[in-house]
């Protein structure tokens, strides 16, 4: 099997040189394993975090040896009765092409409900952490008006249009560049800032003339101060990552504006969507059933080819995708 090793752990924005493509021959499947062939695979930006060795909450991953990710792939051996040649499984084996995994570890997945990439997406772990955590950790509320950023990204973009179908008030998202601003204003975002082109801080005061009341972080930084200037009293703000800060080599600022928490009375949350597993059939219910009308659009950008998955990660770490980054295997 070809496999991609951490080869060695990135300072600052990771390269190429970071990771290493090893040939492995894999033994047959033991009793309770299956043998699956990976078709498509998760790039994630918590990836970033398990290449460094400072403690986080998901473990690093271990130096030279194989990086591991979610995918979804086809069942070729069995040694179990509950899963058969030609099954599909979501399992969290990716960066390889092949995977021996024990048949407790792995969901069954229907290439005639959804296509393969959607598993790893829109009905998938980033799907779940915008559901859960714009309902549950920041408790949206109909009439609200909700700021997003990374909005162009896979939860992201998820986040914002759930939001429009739950009744807010108004969405607003940011992203980097005029196309994915343009990309946010399709999806029906009421408004889009390109945070590249001016502060975001000056971009959302505009914005939202009458405030933000839930403010869904995926970036930290100048966005999280932007957003707690920007909130109303009561605010809430689910915190899901700070992908600005992810391959910082120096401690960075604080927001500068955190005072303000206590007149507002804002409440900050941070989430895991680990936590969030009992939300998984509502999810799925509501969001399958936009998916299913057409309410609800997700995006992917495929690259294709094992080969090319170091240099789709750098990628994604950089903005080069729209909605979620995945890599065809097969
Ligand atoms: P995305 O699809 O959103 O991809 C990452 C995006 O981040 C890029 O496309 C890029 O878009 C943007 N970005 C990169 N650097 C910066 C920067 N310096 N400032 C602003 N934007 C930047 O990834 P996901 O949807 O998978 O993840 C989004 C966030 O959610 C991440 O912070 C991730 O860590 C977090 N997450 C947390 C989970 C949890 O359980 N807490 C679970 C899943 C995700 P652009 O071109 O717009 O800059």
């Amino acid at each position: 099997a070809l496999e991609v090793h951490l080869a060695s752990r990135p300072k600052g924005v990771p390269r190429l040189e970071n990771f290493a493509f090893v040939e492995t021959a894999l033994p047959a499947p033991a009793a309770g394993e299956v043998l699956v062939r990976n078709h498509v695979m998760s790039l994630d930006p918590y990836m970033r975090g398990r290449m460094s060795a400072a403690k986080s909450y998901a473990e690093p991953y271990a130096l030279g040896e194989v990086m591991h990710g979610g995918a979804v792939g086809e069942v070729l051996e069995s040694t179990v009765d509950s899963l058969v040649p030609g099954d599909f499984v979501l399992h969290g084996f990716g960066w390889r092409d092949h995977a021996i995994v024990r048949a407790d570890a792995v969901a069954k997945v229907d290439p005639a409900v959804a296509p393969l990439g959607a598993y790893l997406g829109v009905l998938g772990m980033p799907g779940l952490t915008a559901y859960a955590g714009l309902l549950d950790v920041a408790e949206f509320r109909t009439g609200d008006t909700v700021f997003v950023s990374a909005a162009a990204g896979a939860v992201g973009s998820l986040v914002g249009q759930i939001a429009r179908l739950r009744g807010a008030k108004r969405v607003i998202g940011s992203a980097g560049g005029p196309e994915k601003v343009q990309h946010l204003l399709d999806l029906g975002f009421d408004a889009a800032l390109d945070y590249k082109a001016a502060p975001i801080g000056e971009q959302l005061a505009a914005a939202a003339p009458d405030g933000i009341d839930v403010y869904f972080d995926n970036v930290g930084g100048d966005h999280l101060e932007a957003a707690i200037s920007a909130m109303n009293v009561h605010g809430r703000i689910a915190v899901c990552g700070m992908i600005s800060l992810y391959n910082a080599t120096e401690p960075t600022p604080a927001p500068r504006n955190l005072m303000q928490l206590v007149g507002k009375r804002i409440t900050m949350r941070g989430m895991l969507v680990s936590d969030h597993a009992g939300r998984r059939a509502d999810f799925i219910r509501e969001v399958g059933g936009w998916v299913r009308s057409g309410e609800l659009r997700y995006t992917e950008t495929v690259v294709e080819g094992l080969r090319n998955a170091p240099e789709a990660f750098l990628s994604l770490l950089s903005g080069g995708n729209t909605g979620k980054m995945l890599v065809r295997l097969v």
